[in-house]
């Protein structure tokens, strides 16, 4: 399944378009800008359909044209916009399409389908096949009759999709015991009313869900619908980075059939770039230091001995420069700190060397195929050189400028790619 998120925020998008408030202002300044929640599956299926969500999909490269079904959870107009259904009117070429949604959306779509266009009114419980998919309607703490969605994609992919709503019922979590999803999209709008999520709730649906197995430690888990009464993007970022999950932006894309999740993280010396590395993993967590021993130096002793200091006791660390074999064999989550110094190791032996070039491209294709199979958490941390004066040493602008070739490379294969400066996290990708 691959997951698009063609808009990833609330009824009046993020930041609010006539807002001032510190939290608008700061998405704006940081260029986050998000659009009426919306994904599109595998190109053939949406859920809900607001009026930002048709364009996204085009600026984001992708037409609706393949669209077999349309999943609605209910009729407020940032999830379905009838007007949508008009211009498909007037498209060309267009196939049959199946229209799942709650009665009330179908009453509002009415004067607006085209004959194309076959509909599927759900309750909560309701089981539907279309297109490939298996889908169950479930209930949401939300009026207007709203329904969530779980949904099977032909290759066995499983995606919770749980907005508008406020603490998920119990009956809705009963239904989604033992799901073992792949992807988890709640929703997080912030508004302190009861029928959505805020920050001080939001925790305890994923604990709950967890409990339950419905997210376990493979899920990934993903804020949506999120709106300016949450913290400016970096602080939701960090805050939701401390749960194991992340805030979902316009464009993300998500495969689960990949299964893992690739983060690289980006940082000059002492940014706190490791520190905030290892706040996204838990559990029992294998640690790979690529620093190769350096006898007799008593200032990178200490250096060591500070950074494993502050690994909790069930993490393993393995010395070595052997990375992607180390990304290979993992089945549960993996710190890599760094890649500076798995490039140190591979250049050991060749620096000033013709065959340095040669011994790089090697090492680099091998550490993207195993970072690209990788089926669990995996986050790499990257020291960021070059950027300020070109080093004077034939061998010292060769790392800069193989380390950059390696970083661009490794952060066009990763989920997300965030780079901390003095502390602070900024995704880039
Ligand atoms: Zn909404
Ligand atoms: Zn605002
Ligand atoms: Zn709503």
């Amino acid at each position: 399944m691959r997951i698009r998120l063609l808009g990833s925020g609330a009824s009046d998008g993020w930041p609010n378009p006539w807002c001032s408030c510190g939290s608008c202002v700061a998405a704006l300044a940081q260029g986050v800008v998000r659009g009426n929640t919306s994904v599109l599956v595998d190109d053939r299926l949406v859920i809900d359909l607001g009026p930002d969500g048709p364009r996204a999909a085009l600026r984001q490269g992708v037409s609706l044209a393949g669209v077999e079904a349309v999943l609605v959870t209910h009729r407020h107009l940032d999830h379905h916009f009838p007007r949508a259904w008009v211009w498909r009117g007037w498209a060309e070429g267009t196939g049959p399409l199946t229209l799942i949604a709650p009665p009330l959306v179908l009453q509002d779509a009415q004067g607006t389908l085209d004959g194309g266009v076959t509909v599927v009114p759900v309750v909560p419980g309701d089981r539907v096949r279309t297109a490939g998919y298996d889908v169950v309607a479930l209930e949401a703490e939300h009026p207007d009759d709203a329904v969530l969605y779980d949904v099977t994609g032909p290759d066995g992919g499983r995606l919770l999709y749980a907005t508008d709503t406020g603490v998920l019922p119990e009956a809705m979590v009963d239904r989604t015991r033992d799901r073992n999803y792949d992807v988890v999209l709640l929703e997080l709008a912030g508004s302190p009313i009861p029928s959505h999520l805020t920050l001080s709730t939001w925790p305890a649906q994923v604990d709950r869900l967890r409990e339950v197995g419905a997210i376990t430690d493979r899920t990934r888990v993903l804020a949506i619908h999120v709106g300016h009464h949450n913290p400016p993007p970096d602080e939701l970022d960090r805050r939701l980075a401390a749960l194991g999950a992340t805030a979902a932006r316009d464009g993300d894309v998500i495969d689960t059939t990949t299964g893992g999740r690739r983060v690289l993280v980006l940082g000059a010396q002492s940014s706190g770039k490791s520190a905030y590395a290892e706040g996204l993993v838990g559990g029992a967590v294998t640690y790979v230091a690529t620093a190769p021993p350096r006898p007799g130096d008593d200032d990178w002793d200490r250096r060591i001995a500070a950074h494993l200091a502050r690994r909790p006791d069930d993490w393993t660390t393995i010395e070595t420069g052997d990375v992607a074999g180390m990304l290979r064999s993992a089945t549960g989550p993996v710190l890599v700190d760094d890649l500076g110094l798995w490039l140190t190791r591979v250049l050991d032996s060749h620096w000033d060397s013709p065959t340095a070039r040669p011994a790089f491209d090697t090492a680099l294709a091998e550490l993207l195929d195993a970072w690209r199979a990788v089926d669990t958490t995996a986050v790499l941390v990257a020291p960021e050189v070059g950027s300020g004066v070109v080093p004077q040493t034939a061998s010292g602008r060769l790392f800069a400028d193989l380390l950059g070739k390696a970083t661009t490379a490794l952060a066009g294969a990763s989920d997300e790619v965030v780079q901390v400066v003095a502390g602070q996290p900024r995704r880039l990708r």
